[in-house]
């Protein structure tokens, strides 16, 4: 079409012509290119609405006694425009094909708006997000759209699919869309038209004491037969019958109904060592939840009832994904109460030697070389700060003493030494043979 024909359009709506000059586009392709221009309208009635600016001038054009050519191509697709054609006498011949960039997939959206609706109907959620996979050809055609006309004020195809099927999803349930953490994320797969349900873990905070020794934080899978059962484990596939993962978890993934759960403490004890004092924190994720709105309050008692002799729950609170991090970045320094072998009544060491190493201890950043007994493979040396000492009590066979230290120090040998891999220690400053007998955790110094 000649230019002289166009002249007088605005940029936009020359830009407007031409596409439809030169391809078939429904109205929600044709209007996407404008996305950025008149907010609060749809995508829809964006393309409506230029078909019909232009279709008035096709009419100018017209009874500038040029031919109709115009007027027939912009006055498909509208009511108005259709309408408009027929009183001219015109037949508003309907496009014979599909939209040649969408090929007509708008038609679909309340199809996947029904899936989704179906898919998700057993699941309790709050917010959700629609996402959309596109195929090759339907990305390599809205960029030829924007190579050839420009993507000045253009929104893109998958934001329209995202945002119409999550407007018509937001209406036949009681949620709303969510961007940042949504409760579960719906992507549908233009290759097969399939949609896929992403149903995003809950989580759960608190802090849990272990007032007895032989209890392993997490699951401790036999190593023989890793869980499947085998003589080593009695058949239990696991070492230790409790954990405080599996106590904990167990009634959130029951009330949730979870498919799996995981635990994330800020860090661990060994199983022998109790976990006294305010607690350890720990965050549960809870995996595909079916339901979100559980009573923790009441969790948190029936786990202290059955279990409060061995295993206590404080504090257990709804949380986000960020206090997993929030937990294990914060490093909380520890307090431990340890029993060690030196008998005060065989004159084995004093009272005043013992206080004498401790201080010399406090305030001192200790060397270790990872101990024998923790499996992992040995690392770089690490570092720790011991920040307080101090006798608690002591016994015909024992003392008790108090350390705290800076997150991550191994505590048992900072008392034995451990054959030279851990200095100083107490049992080199005292030259004598000195071991932890029994750990406990007083407190991990952590506020919510
Ligand atoms: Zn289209
Ligand atoms: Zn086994």
């Amino acid at each position: 079409m000649e230019n002289d024909k166009k002249n007088d359009l605005s940029r936009p709506a020359r830009k407007a012509l031409d596409i439809l000059i030169d391809k078939q586009l429904c109205n929600h392709c044709l209007g996407r290119q404008y996305g950025l221009l008149l907010s609060g309208l749809d995508n829809k009635t964006r393309g409506k609405i230029l078909r019909n600016y232009l279709m008035m001038h096709g009419d100018l054009k017209l009874m500038e006694n040029d031919n109709p050519e115009i007027l027939t191509l912009t006055g498909k697709n509208t009511e108005i425009g259709e309408k408009s054609l027929k009183r001219r006498g015109i037949d508003p011949k309907p496009d014979k094909h599909d939209c040649w960039l969408c090929s007509g997939l708008f038609k679909n959206l309340d199809r996947y708006a029904d899936e989704i609706k179906e898919k998700t109907s057993d699941i309790e959620f709050n917010t959700f997000l629609v996402g959309t996979k596109l195929t090759p050809k339907l990305i390599q055609k809205e960029e030829t759209i924007w190579t050839e006309y420009g993507a000045d004020y253009a929104e893109s195809l998958k934001s329209e699919i995202n945002r119409e099927v999550g407007k018509r999803f937001e209406k036949q349930v009681d949620a709303v869309v969510e961007f940042e953490t949504p409760d579960l994320v719906a992507i549908i797969n233009l290759k097969d038209s399939s949609i896929e349900i992403n149903n995003n873990p809950i989580f759960f905070y608190g802090r849990y004491r272990k007032h007895v020794r032989g209890i392993p934080q997490t699951e401790w899978y036999c190593p023989v037969c890793r869980g499947e059962g085998c003589m080593r484990c009695d058949g239990e596939g696991r070492l230790y019958e409790e954990s405080i993962e599996k106590t904990i978890s167990k009634p959130l993934l029951r009330e949730t109904e979870g498919k799996t759960a995981v635990f994330h403490g800020a860090g661990r004890e060994d199983v022998d060592v109790k976990m006294l004092g305010n607690g350890r924190p720990f965050v549960i994720e809870i995996k595909e939840p079916k339901n979100r709105e559980i009573d923790h309050q009441e969790i948190m008692e029936e786990i202290n009832n059955k279990h409060g002799d061995k295993i206590e729950v404080k504090k257990l609170q709804p949380t986000n994904r960020n206090k997993i991090e929030e937990i294990k970045e914060a490093r909380a320094p520890k307090t431990y109460r340890a029993k060690i072998n030196a008998k005060p009544n065989e004159n084995q060491i004093t009272q005043e030697q013992l206080m004498k190493a401790l201080k010399q201890l406090e305030g001192k950043t200790i060397e270790q070389e990872t101990p024998r007994r923790i499996s992992r493979r040995p690392e770089k040396t690490r570092k720790r700060k011991i920040l307080e000492t101090d006798i608690l009590d002591k016994t015909n066979e024992h003392y008790i003493i108090k350390i705290k230290t800076e997150a991550g120090a191994y505590v048992k040998e900072i008392i034995s030494g451990d054959n030279g891999k851990t200095k100083p220690s107490l049992a080199e400053l005292l030259n004598k043979d000195i071991k932890c007998l029994e750990l406990d955790v007083l407190n991990v110094h952590y506020t919510e």
